[in-house]
């Protein structure tokens, strides 16, 4: 089948920024889990996963509008250092459609074999890997983070080696768009100037059709939503203590939406340094870093699209520098509105630093766990006893000494008791995709057992309702159960 009213609009770039990619065929394409929900929302015709040509795009067979499937070019700075051109090593882009409101999405391929940019890569992924893509990229959406989204997991019936032999599968993804500041660095690279706007034209017309239609000012506009996509996101990813694990700059989409679901993890006893990647040692990636490096990622970018700017080099620089500069003010603002409303305080409160310092501080000391912290908090403002929440830290003196302070600042705030618990409810989730959680699921699917995936699943996509039957997801992990590594590349 053939949806007629699609096409692969990537395929309208010059194509120094893409190969086609020959398909693979693997001994048994099996749908293992699909998101309907999402389908829908992509205009999908309902029986269309489960069909045969469903099943042939799912896999990277045929496309939605019967171009040729094809493997993006990008390159990248990976852990600060510049490696050149990478592309999608074990990716294919397979459609492109509007969706019910009418916003053009791309579905991606992850694991779908080789393309010409997979070096000595073998092209595929382990069902391990699709399924955390699939758990946590579909929590993060249910938070209100802009993510990839996850259609479905494919099984290919072959086993391939990693930590041991494993199941192989394809995850398809969507989103708006998946490039990337690593695409625009590879334009720069090839110092074709009819490359680089061919392509920041492309990105505007897609993404961010309100820029003017000519002159600096519109690959300026460029720059600035891709700052505001960076800003906005980042402060969400932290204030759910969510660490990306691999902000490399193939992993920094113009769109602002979260791509690649590597080595992530939600933090559970917080600590503001903390790493999950194990090829993460110096630490770049940590929780407390991303909005720094974010603010580099952006740098790139800005470096990439100078020539859009101005002819003459000191004026583009300029340009460039006036928008980075608002990096900062703009995380620290859209920063502070988000905890405000974990808080349960006005963003203004905010304003004096030391509010967040203490409550850092406080929980760093007694390594309370982060998500724990906001949604026992929550109750308090519900009026709930406080000893569930004392209870978190290391000592009840602690426990209270943080809990006066912040009555302090609630009896200074000019917000209702009604507003701040409502405020609090939708800003504090009671499910996230707790790493141990996720293990567990990964290691149920690997023996054949999809409940456990379906469980979490069920807990995490709505996070901020509360559910007796899936208590079990609220809590931390066990000293037993922490899982303290994620890996990449999987
Ligand atoms: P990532 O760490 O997933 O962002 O990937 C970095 C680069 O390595 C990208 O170019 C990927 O396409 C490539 N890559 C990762 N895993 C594989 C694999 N199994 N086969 C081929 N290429 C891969
Ligand atoms: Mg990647």
């Amino acid at each position: 089948m053939t949806l007629s009213e699609t096409y692969l609009d990537y395929r309208n770039l010059p194509d120094f920024f893409y190969s086609d990619v020959q398909a693979l065929r693997e001994p048994d394409y099996q749908i293992w889990y699909s998101n309907s929900e999402l389908a829908g929302d992509l205009n999908l015709p309902k029986s269309w996963i489960g069909s045969e040509a469903g099943l042939k795009v799912l896999s990277g067979q045929e496309t939605l509008s019967g171009d040729k499937p094809l493997a993006m070019a990008y390159a990248a700075h990976q852990f600060g250092h510049w490696a050149g051109l990478l592309g999608d090593g074990r990716a294919s882009l397979v459609g492109d459609i509007a969706d019910i409101s009418g916003i053009r999405k791309e579905l991606h391929l992850k694991g779908s074999g080789q393309t010409p940019y997979s070096r000595r890569g073998d092209g595929k992924a382990t069902l391990g890997s699709t399924l955390r893509e699939y758990i946590v990229s579909e929590s993060m959406h249910a938070l209100g983070v802009p993510t990839t989204r996850a259609l479905s997991i494919v099984t290919t019936g072959e086993t391939i080696i990693r930590n041991g032999a494993e199941p192989a599968a394809i995850l398809c993804r969507s989103a708006k768009s998946h490039i990337r500041v690593g695409t625009f660095q590879l334009a720069a690279a090839s110092q074709d100037s009819a490359h680089l706007k061919a392509l920041a034209d492309f990105t505007i017309d897609r993404l961010f059709p309100s820029a003017p239609t000519s002159g600096p000012e519109r690959y300026l506009h460029l720059l600035r939503e891709a700052i505001e996509g960076q800003v906005n996101l980042v402060s969400k990813w932290m204030g759910y203590g969510f660490i990306h694990g691999v902000m490399n700059t193939d992993n920094a989409l113009i769109s602002g939406e979260t791509i690649d679901y590597g080595p992530c993890a939600f933090m559970d006893a917080f600590h503001p340094g903390k790493v999950f990647s194990s090829i993460d040692r110096n630490g770049r990636y940590a929780w407390n870093r991303q909005p720094e490096i974010a603010n580099w990622n952006m740098l790139q970018l800005a470096r990439s699209l100078l020539p859009l700017f101005s002819e003459f080099e000191e004026s583009s620089a300029q340009m460039a520098e006036q928008e980075l500069e608002q990096f900062s003010p703009k995380f620290v603002k859209a920063f502070n509105g988000v905890m405000a409303r974990k808080l349960g305080l006005a963003t203004g409160a905010l304003k004096n630093p030391e509010v967040l310092e203490t409550t850092f501080q406080a929980m760093m000391t007694s390594k309370v766990d982060f998500t724990l912290f906001f949604r026992r908090l929550t109750q308090i403002a519900e009026g709930h006893r406080p000893e569930e929440f004392i209870s978190l830290f290391e000592t009840r003196s602690a426990g209270k000494g943080w809990l006066e302070y912040w009555k302090g600042l609630i009896e200074k705030s000019e917000i209702s008791t009604e507003d701040r618990i409502a405020m609090m409810r939708s800003a504090n989730p009671i499910y996230i995709a707790r790493n141990h959680r996720v293990e567990e699921a990964i290691t149920a699917a690997n023996n054949g057992d999809m409940e456990v995936f379906k469980r979490l699943l069920g807990a995490v996509t709505a996070p901020f309702t509360e559910r007796d039957d899936l208590a079990e997801f609220e809590n931390p992990p066990n000293p037993d159960e922490i899982v303290n590594q994620t890996f990449c590349g999987t």
